[in-house]
């Protein structure tokens, strides 16, 4: 079967590698899954590894098979998998256990190991393939209603971590109930954040440099979030006219925000980080002024990364909410699929070069309708039908 692959240290090194097709039993203890890959985002961190800047191959081989945002169909389970069956939509977690308390309780995503295995990452092979094997553990259901918008569950587990661990976190304070929220950055990542924000009844005001109106900013008007453009107001102007902020959630990628973030925070506030920066930049900031603001507001700084399990599931609730509260919002972030696997060049150039794309994505198969996907699934107008019979 076909995979998408690099050779770590080679930059643009992108190509069609060729593997075996895996099998159920190659996971021990009966508990193997294997997934029909539908779909699979990409982002920055592909783009780092594209380019030679992140990332590792597996033991045993010299390229590593990228794509760590998938989203398939489960087609093979193993005699001891009693919470999928065929024909199951799914999304495999990333990063997968190392040897540190942490990873022994199921949250790999805080190990204190210096190495770190992450499928189509670091170490181990990725999701930008025909098909791939793991255990149910690491594998999550995506409600068939869903499926549509199951390539973003990746992403947004990401802000599901940073916005529970913010939560976590404030329960130091006996009594929170955050009001206001600022998101730094309107892509992928501030987008969803936004959504999640909103879901919990936060008002919530976006920090972007591009100028409004444009595609994002609309987006954010939809699900009832202010976008404030930074080449008219910077942020820390924008904190005295929309703030305080009780909870701010960084997701631009450019580190020089984290410092006007920390003046933008309110007392008791908590400011989540996110943005992996692999650069070296430095910055001049206000340190006094910004260290006597946290001293004397009891403030909070946090980083995330990555996201368990738990925090799968519950951007899958978050999915089902936004589809009940703002139906079709999530699908518009679905901006540029790249069909097929061996259109690998065009993916990773609009990857690179689209400046207005939300999520770039490989629709590696098309979604399979309910009979061809041989699901033993009840939709809802056959159960209404029974129900009518029922009655009559
Ligand atoms: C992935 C995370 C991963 C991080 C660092 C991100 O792009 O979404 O799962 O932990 O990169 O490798
Ligand atoms: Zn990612």
């Amino acid at each position: 079967m076909k995979a998408l692959a690099v050779f770590p240290g080679k930059p643009n090194s992108l190509h069609l590698a060729e593997l075996e097709k895996p099998a159920v039993d190659e996971i021990p203890d009966g508990r193997g899954v294997l997934v029909r890959v539908l779909r699979v985002g990409v982002d920055g961190t592909d783009k780092e590894i594209n380019a030679a800047e992140y990332g590792a191959a597996p033991q045993g081989f010299d390229f590593l098979v990228i794509g760590h945002e998938g989203f398939g169909q489960v087609e093979a389970v193993g005699p001891n998998v009693t919470e999928l069956k065929p024909g199951d939509f799914v999304v495999a977690t990333v990063r997968r256990p190392g040897g540190s308390i942490y990873d022994t309780i199921g949250t790999s995503d805080m190990t204190t190991d210096d190495v770190y295995f992450e499928r189509g990452i670091n170490l181990r092979h990725g999701y930008l393939t025909e098909y791939y094997v793991d255990s149910a553990d690491f594998i999550v259901k995506i409600p068939y209603g869903l499926r549509h918008v199951g390539v973003l569950l990746e992403p947004l587990t990401v802000v599901e971590k940073g916005i529970a661990q913010a939560f976590e976190i404030q329960r130091r304070l006996k009594v929170w109930h955050p009001k206001r929220a600022a998101v730094m950055g309107a892509g992928t990542i501030g987008l969803l954040a936004a959504l999640a924000l909103r879901l919990r009844g936060l008002e919530v005001t976006v920090f972007g440099q591009r100028p409004a109106p444009y595609r994002n900013s609309e987006l954010l008007r939809q699900i009832e979030t202010r976008y404030v453009s930074t080449r008219s107001t910077p942020v820390v102007q924008g904190a005295l006219e929309y703030g305080p902020f009780d909870l701010i959630f960084e997701a631009t990628g450019f580190s020089p925000i984290v410092f006007d973030s920390l003046q933008a925070l309110g007392k008791n506030g908590v400011l989540v980080l996110s943005s992996v920066t692999g650069g070296d930049r430095h910055y001049d900031v206000p340190a006094d002024k910004i260290n006597l603001g946290f001293v004397l507001g009891n403030k909070v700084m946090v980083g995330t990364v990555n996201a368990n399990r738990e925090y799968f599931e519950r951007g899958v609730e978050d999915m089902a909410l936004a589809e009940a509260d703002y139906a079709g919002w999530l699908e518009q972030l679905l901006t540029h699929p790249v069909h097929g696997l061996e259109s690998y060049q065009e993916l990773i150039e609009t990857l690179t070069l689209a400046k207005d794309a939300i999520k770039v994505y490989c629709e590696v198969a098309p979604i399979p309708e309910p009979s061809a996907a041989g699901s033993n699934r009840h939709d809802a107008a056959s159960v209404a039908a029974v129900a009518a019979s029922a009655v009559s």
